[in-house]
């Protein structure tokens, strides 16, 4: 039985594992009151619900906490004051308890979680707020085999919601406004498998002040930067030779995305999965599932020698539970 604490940025959550199924996944998000996140008050946050959200994923596994095994905890990569909270909650909770802690990388959580819907040995398209990367294993570490040149596609998103009006997260409400939308030219901007936003974000910006629709434009961003998103995955898994897709991240919950890599993976003949939308997002449950599978490879430390990584690479990781 194992907890997991996930606080790199926005979220704070708390899920626990046993045997790989998921007995609970409780979590609080901090939203700013107007314009980005900022990691002090998101830190302040994780403090003050931290004690509640532990308590709820207790009760919600209907267990008690003498019965847990060890405490999993995002230590990378993330915003420094909030891994640092969450770093300090899961420190007592393993004094207190007696209980190993095992350090996870936030990233890798969400490609391990993939196998909570049956991946085996995927290429995991990332996309998230901060992050976008297309990540898979390879000799001994996981590979970033492309990434954003500049901002994540959710943060991108994200600014260009806000240009017009609609508060973080922007995300669910462009995918609402691009329904039915028609399609207007955008740079579209991909070398080998990285890709860069800040000139489609420019563009967008200046087509809305030129009157051009919210949802000729959602629809045009949608469509347009997806498909890097997709190209890229595609070519991952060509050069790879692997023929499973994982999705994860934040931005993933989106259907148009979901649907654009169903179709891709059909036409190659390899298995898309999508895992539960409580999974996709920030959530304490990956990290805990990435914990127990770790932990059974003896990566238990003890408390006192780990500390946060807040630039910790993907590829930094030596993975020693494949
Ligand atoms: P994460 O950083 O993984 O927690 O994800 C947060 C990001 O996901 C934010 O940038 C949101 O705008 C974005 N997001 C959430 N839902 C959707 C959606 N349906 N379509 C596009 N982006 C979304
Ligand atoms: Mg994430």
């Amino acid at each position: 039985m194992i907890l997991g604490i996930e606080c790199t940025a926005h979220t704070f959550g708390v899920g626990i594992v046993r045997a790989g199924k998921i007995l609970a996944n409780q979590k609080d998000m901090y939203k700013p009151e107007k314009g980005g996140i900022i990691p002090m008050e998101s830190a302040k946050h994780h403090k003050d619900v931290a004690e509640i959200i532990y308590q709820e994923a207790l009760e919600q596994a209907k267990i008690s906490e003498k019965e847990l095994k060890g405490i999993a905890i995002s230590i990378s990569p993330g915003l420094a004051p909030c891994l640092l909270e969450g770093l300090r909650f899961a420190k007592k909770k393993a004094k207190d308890l007696n209980l190993p802690l095992i350090p996870v990388n936030h990233c890798i959580a969400h490609l391990e979680i993939g196998q909570n819907v049956g991946s085996k040995d995927p290429v995991l398209l990332y996309a998230s707020g901060a992050n976008t990367q297309i990540i898979a294993y390879s000799s001994n570490k996981y590979r970033v085999f492309g990434e954003t040149l500049d901002m994540g596609i959710g943060n991108f998103i994200d600014s260009f919601a806000r240009y017009v009006g609609i508060p973080f997260p922007g995300g669910p409400e462009i995918e609402k406004k691009a329904k039915n939308g028609k399609l207007i030219e955008l740079p579209y901007s991909i070398k080998g498998m990285d890709s860069s936003f800040s000139g489609m974000l420019t563009k967008l910006k200046q087509l809305y002040d030129k009157g051009y629709t919210l949802q000729d434009l959602s629809y045009s961003l949608q469509e347009t930067s997806f498909a890097m998103l997709v190209e890229a995955a595609e070519r991952a898994m060509a050069h790879t030779g692997k023929n499973e897709l994982v999705l994860g991240g934040g931005v993933a919950c989106n259907e148009r995305l979901q649907e654009m890599c169903r179709i891709m993976c059909g036409e190659r003949d390899a298995k898309f999965f999508c895992p539960d939308k409580q999974l996709l997002v920030d959530n304490g449950a990956m990290i805990a599932f990435t914990g127990e599978i770790m932990s059974k490879s003896g990566n238990k430390k003890d408390l006192e020698t780990i500390d946060i990584l807040p630039r910790e690479r993907t590829d930094e990781v030596l993975i020693n539970w494949r």
